[in-house]
């Protein structure tokens, strides 16, 4: 740390990306990425005449993905939020909303924690049940911003509508964040419901299901204020987060929307391979809705696993944290993906 470091961010922890290592092929399981490139039209959309105009800025109101956006969830587009990665989305809410504190799950998203800490927001940490689903009435009235992924990382474990409803409707003076990064794997949206409730901010992403992680596209839906006030810190921090091939390659893969619901259901079969298949091994692993699974061994540790199969070429990721210590979580990837990471554990398991 350089003496010129703001004394108010001198103890701030930035959050840790899960590795890259490049010191061999590895197959990567460990930050839930789609195995799946994106649709051929996507593919295609790079041309040489699409490159050339990236001297020109980009529409900064991000127009054509929004009305996709706003298509594909028969809402307004005034009701659309749009930023580089939908953690961007995180920051501008953590900054906006969350003056009067902000509650979250004990085991969560790393991030939220990271954001409160960089704006200066004390965290309420909710403790998970001890079979670590979350309790919807611990969120009830709260007083205070509250964010909850949903399904929830690393858990994959996931809240109902009605539950997701109860906790906005308890909260009519404080913003509801709940974060779908994983929703479409699963899980139920409660993008329809920002109609219904001002407070209520939906965040999704085209990183996990879309296969767009690299190029750094996130969405938000809700009430236009709330939109606005996120407009208000967007344009206040980077009118042109979402760059010109984002937003075209964000336009077309809203118009093949049928190749990315079929990867899902791929994904969703290649869980319940894996589920069954490390359950057979003896572990336990958790109800998942999401596009990874969290999963102990009751035989070997969650680190030496961990390890271990970073030493046979899997890639997985490891939180040495207090109650998920021996657990790691694994990324569904196709279902060759998951055949070598059971035949991968099996070799371990009989060392
Ligand atoms: C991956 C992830 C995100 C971040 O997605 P980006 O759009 O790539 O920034 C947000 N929330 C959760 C819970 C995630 O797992």
């Amino acid at each position: 740390m350089s003496k010129f470091f703001s004394s108010r961010l001198s103890s701030l922890e930035a959050y840790v990306p899960g590795e890259q290592p490049k010191d061999m092929a590895y197959i990567k399981l460990n930050t839930n990425e789609s195995p799946f490139p994106p649709a051929p039209a996507v593919q295609r959309a790079l041309t040489e005449d699409t490159v050339a105009k990236l001297r020109l800025y980009c529409d900064p109101e991000a127009s054509r993905l929004k009305a996709a956006l706003a298509d594909s969830f028969a809402t307004d587009a005034s009701r659309i939020f749009v930023s580089n990665g939908s953690d961007d989305i995180l920051n501008f809410a953590f900054l906006a909303f969350g003056e009067g504190g902000v509650a979250f799950p004990d085991i969560s998203y790393g991030f939220y924690e990271v954001f409160a800490r960089l704006h200066g927001i004390s965290a309420e940490k909710i403790p998970l049940a001890e079979d670590f689903s979350i309790t919807p009435k611990d969120y009830f009235a709260k007083g205070k911003m509250v964010c909850i992924a949903n399904p929830n990382a690393p858990t994959g474990m996931a809240l109902s509508l009605e539950e997701v409803e109860a906790i906005v409707k308890s909260n009519p003076d404080s913003v509801v964040l709940i974060d779908e990064a994983y929703v479409d794997f699963g899980g139920e949206s409660c993008a329809a419901l920002t109609k219904k409730y001002k407070n209520l901010l939906c965040v999704g992403t085209f990183s996990k299901s879309r296969s767009m992680a690299g190029a750094r596209l996130g969405f938000a839906v809700a009430d236009e204020a709330l939109i606005a006030d996120l407009e208000r810190v967007k344009y206040s921090t980077n009118p042109y987060n979402v760059n010109s091939l984002t937003q075209l390659l964000g336009v077309l893969t809203l118009e093949n929307q049928a190749y990315y619901t079929e990867n899902c259901q791929r994904i969703i079969e290649a869980r319940a391979y894996a589920t069954k298949a490390l359950e057979a091994l003896g572990f336990s692993v958790l109800p998942s809705s999401a596009n990874f699974i969290f999963a102990k061994s009751d035989r070997i540790g969650g680190e030496a696993l961990y390890l271990a199969l970073k030493a046979r070429g899997v890639l997985v990721r490891h939180f040495e944290k207090p109650r998920i210590a021996d657990y790691n979580r694994i990324t569904v990837g196709t279902l060759a993906d998951m055949q070598a990471l059971v035949a991968a554990v099996k070799d371990i398991l009989s060392q």
